[in-house]
């Protein structure tokens, strides 16, 4: 199908961006690399009268260390995410999640910060963001604030973005050396959004669990954030029965919608599934 007729603008820097956010209201939407917004256009689920391409900023490109955060502009594409020496050596979930993203043409040109930004309980990112406790930048004319990812997502496409903000930044703390990692995701075939998934980071203590982060994807409205699968597993070891135990925990407060990808009870015994393997991966990937 066809958008609707719209002006198209190419800002050169945030304010001028924010600027033309300001000026035309409801009417204009931000556009990174397009792979979510020209479908809903297309589909006419979407209809602005004005589109902002964020893609002459270069401000909102790249990705440093700084102390101990990985600042991630918001758009740094998966490509280069997956490229990135930084992330591979300090954060390799994050480039295990983004190769998982899709196909290559979605990878160049999709965004991290667009990914984020959608709200869409399928996008892979959320979920990395909940387990990593990342937090994003979010300016506006008025100011910045930066937000945690945890609560960030509200229901299917809301967040706690306000229309007149632009993200332009995520924040990663560093994990520590030693963290294990392990982003599962059950997909249909490659290119396909996430049946279910599981992303975990996890450190051990001896034979005890003694940090974990469970998030999964693409099992309720938004994001889940599996907190009393990692409360049980936290001080204890790791073991089958309390990775089983957790999974049971986690598919507890899955609610997905049933799709072409399978109906409610699957999608939640798969988010099951994936929470252990992510499990026992990211124990593996502790060398404990
Ligand atoms: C065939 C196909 C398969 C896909 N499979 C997957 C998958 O498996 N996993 C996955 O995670 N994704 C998948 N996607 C989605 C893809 O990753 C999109 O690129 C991503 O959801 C949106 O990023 P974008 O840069 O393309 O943003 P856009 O489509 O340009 O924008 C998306 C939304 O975010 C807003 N936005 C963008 N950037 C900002 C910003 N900096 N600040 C504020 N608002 C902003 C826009 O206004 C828009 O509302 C798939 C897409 C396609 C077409």
């Amino acid at each position: 199908m066809i958008p609707r007729d719209f002006e198209y603008y190419a800002p050169k820097s945030i304010p001028d961006a924010l600027a033309l956010l300001a000026q035309f209201g409801d009417e204009a939407k931000l556009l990174a690399g397009g792979h979510s917004l020209l479908p809903m256009m297309k589909m006419r689920f979407a209809a602005p009268g004005h589109l902002i391409d964020l893609g002459s900023i270069s401000e909102l490109k790249g990705i440093r260390e700084d102390g101990g955060t990985i600042r991630i502009g918001a758009m740094t594409t998966e490509n280069e995410l997956i490229w990135s020496p930084i992330l591979q050596s300090k954060c390799p979930l994050l480039v295990e999640g983004a190769r998982l993203i899709s196909d290559p043409q979605v990878r160049y040109k999709g965004t991290i910060g667009g990914d984020i930004a959608h709200g869409d309980p399928g996008n892979d990112h959320p979920a990395l963001m909940l387990a990593l406790g990342a937090s994003f930048v979010l300016r506006s004319r008025t100011g910045e604030r930066v937000v945690a990812a945890d609560g960030f997502f509200v229901g299917t496409y809301d967040t706690q973005m306000k229309p007149d903000e632009i993200m332009t930044e995520i924040r990663i703390p560093i994990p520590a050396p030693g963290m294990g990692y392990c982003y599962a995701k059950l997909k249909r075939k490659v290119g396909d959004f996430a049946t279910a998934a599981a992303a975990v980071t996890l450190r051990m203590k001896g034979e005890m669990v003694a940090e974990v982060a469970i998030a999964l994807t693409n099992v309720g409205p938004t994001p889940l954030k599996a907190r009393a699968a990692a409360d049980a597993l936290r001080g204890k070891p790791l073991t089958d029965t309390s990775i089983g135990a957790a999974a049971d925990l986690a598919m507890s407060i899955c609610d997905p919608a049933g799709d072409q990808r399978g109906d409610a009870e699957y999608k939640t015994a798969m988010a099951g599934e994936m929470t252990q393997r992510a499990l026992r991966t990211a124990r593996s990937r502790t060398g404990k």
